[in-house]
């Protein structure tokens, strides 16, 4: 399948880029590995005239355990000694994206900034056409929830390194026309599949901040995928646990792909207790109540809320026995 014709454009700093993107903007795209980007410009689904490439902004690429720059590639976090030793749970998320030569192009920023998916809009042009479209490329309305008032699109968000970056306490730092920002990443994405976060055209993501509080937790990742050798999660699951003894001082849960952000579970009140399995039947339930999956991928929304708290109830006996 051909791309459509765009002119490609390729700054070499971050004031160029953003630069660059005021100039184009709204008809433009950013592009880092275009592993998400370049298939769906080949399905036709909303290709822009313009695409500008930060490949070639070296500031984009710092890794370290507190600092990693957007451009930096899948496959170097899984592989990093550093991120390895000190955030395993990272890399062995990293490890379980798409396939080898994918996490070869493919970038902490395009993962964090992925389009959201759906069994409607991941679909040929003719496939969307027998259908009239959906919300999110040229119908009127979301063929997920039909029905809703709100009419806003429930196209799933499937990254796997969200949901374990926020169990770490992450922030994102976002560059754009008004000057730099950071932001916590569990306020970085926002409940539309059309919107999916908070940057604003011509802004873009810069890096990833790890504090140094998050090497007191044991953390980890769980993932179901139809095909383990290369598929998206239907369902991913990660927690972060802070441990002294036999107490549990602090919890963090976070799922992707059952609704159109990554799903933070507040577990504020089940800090300082006794671990116990039945301090972790509680979260199981707690997870149980708060994922509504949405029929948006292949695989029924009730085995995926069921599987969102047994993978969960897995996560948290292997973090804290
Ligand atoms: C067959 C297949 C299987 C896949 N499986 C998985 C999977 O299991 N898990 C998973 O998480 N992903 C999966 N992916 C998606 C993709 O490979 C990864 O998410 C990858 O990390 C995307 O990074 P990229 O640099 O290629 O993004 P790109 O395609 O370059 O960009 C993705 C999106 O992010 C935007 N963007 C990119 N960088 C920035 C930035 N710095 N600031 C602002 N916006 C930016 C782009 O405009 C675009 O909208 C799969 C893809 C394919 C084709």
């Amino acid at each position: 399948m051909l791309l459509p014709a765009f002119a490609l454009h390729q700054p070499t700093s971050v004031d160029g880029a953003v630069a660059l993107a005021a100039r184009l903007a709204p008809d433009f795209d950013w592009v880092a590995g275009g592993t998400d980007l370049l298939p769906n410009y080949k399905q036709r689904l909303n290709a822009r005239p313009h695409v500008v490439s930060l490949a070639r902004v070296a500031e984009l690429r710092d890794l370290s355990t507190s600092r990693i720059g957007a451009l930096v590639r899948l496959r170097d976090l899984e592989r990093d000694p550093a991120i390895r030793a000190t955030f395993p749970a990272l890399a062995d998320a990293a490890s379980q994206i798409a396939s080898t030569t994918l996490r070869e192009s493919g970038t902490v920023g395009g993962n964090l900034c992925l389009d959201n998916r759906c069994y409607y809009f991941n679909q040929s042009e003719l496939w969307r056409d027998a259908k009239g479209g959906c919300l999110k490329v040229a119908g009127p309305i979301c063929l997920v929830v039909p029905t809703q008032k709100e009419n806003i699109c429930w196209a799933a968000y499937s990254g796997d390194l969200a949901p374990v970056l926020q169990v770490l306490g992450a922030s994102v730092g976002i560059a754009g026309p008004d000057g730099r920002r950071t932001v916590p990443l569990v306020e970085f994405f926002q409940p539309d599949g059309i919107r999916r976060n908070v940057l604003a055209r011509g802004e873009l993501l810069t890096h990833v901040e790890i504090p140094e509080t998050a090497k007191a937790y044991r953390a980890g990742y769980r993932k179901l995928r139809q095909r383990d050798t290369i598929d998206f999660p239907i369902l991913g699951v990660a927690a972060a646990v802070h441990l002294e003894g036999d107490t549990v001082r602090d919890v963090r849960v976070s799922l992707t792909a059952v609704d159109t952000i990554p799903v933070w579970i507040d577990l504020a009140d089940e800090r300082d207790k006794r671990m116990s399995l039945a301090w972790i039947e509680r979260i199981a339930a707690r997870v149980l109540e708060r994922v509504q999956p949405v029929k948006n991928v292949s695989l029924r929304p009730g085995y995926r809320r069921k599987m969102a708290a047994v993978l969960t109830r897995r996560l948290l006996v292997a973090l804290t026995t």
